[in-house]
């Protein structure tokens, strides 16, 4: 069956996102047409102002609405200690503690010789060079605990230990094979509590 353009086209759209294949893109394509058209304007507003009004912090690489980030600008910060995660997601999970007082760095990814991801494709470089401000103290790697989370909390461990900073990994309440992302926040801070040096 031919669908007419407009619907083919937001079928198109909508399976371009993570996890949806032809037959969710449809059933969402016709939810979309039922909603209220108020709905709707809202909808699409929302996604261009996603992309048009966030930007990344040119600091952390935080996702942010002003460069530095409002966590990059904040005096009141532990400027001595930063936290390395993967992904922006992974700094709103640990915020959501409350507990953690110092500065993030993300990597937009971690090392992977299978995809070919090596240090200069995600955000090692610009952490290396935060590093030479001797101010910071402290590098806690809170990458996930998959293969790969590992492997690059190991290869950051060996890259930035001889410069006399102290590196910690998160303790392990965290599953092996788990998201930063989805834990929970008890599991979380005994996380960042126990963290042991690498
Ligand atoms: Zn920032």
């Amino acid at each position: 069956m031919q669908y007419p353009e407009p619907i083919s086209k937001l079928i198109d759209s909508y399976m371009k996102l993570p996890g949806i294949g032809a037959k969710s893109a449809a059933r969402l394509a016709f939810y979309t047409i039922d909603m209220r058209e108020d709905d709707v304007t809202d909808f699409a507003k929302a996604l261009i102002s996603a992309k048009r009004d966030l930007n990344y912090c040119s600091v952390c690489g935080n996702i942010t609405e002003e460069d530095p980030c409002y966590i990059c600008k904040d005096a009141g910060r532990d400027r001595g200690t930063i936290l390395v995660v993967e992904d922006p997601k992974d700094v709103i999970s640990i915020e959501k503690m409350r507990e953690y007082r110092g500065l993030y760095h993300v990597l937009h990814g971690v090392l992977s010789p299978v995809e070919g991801t090596g240090p200069e494709d995600i955000q090692i470089p610009s952490l290396i060079r935060r590093l030479q401000s001797d101010e910071v103290k402290e590098v806690i790697i809170a990458t996930n605990a998959t293969a790969e989370g590992e492997a690059t909390a190991m290869y950051l461990s060996r890259l930035i230990k001889p410069a006399g900073i102290k590196v910690t990994r998160l303790a392990h309440g965290l599953a092996v094979g788990s998201d930063i992302e989805y834990a929970d926040e008890i599991t979380l801070m005994k996380a960042v509590e126990g963290r042991r040096e690498l």
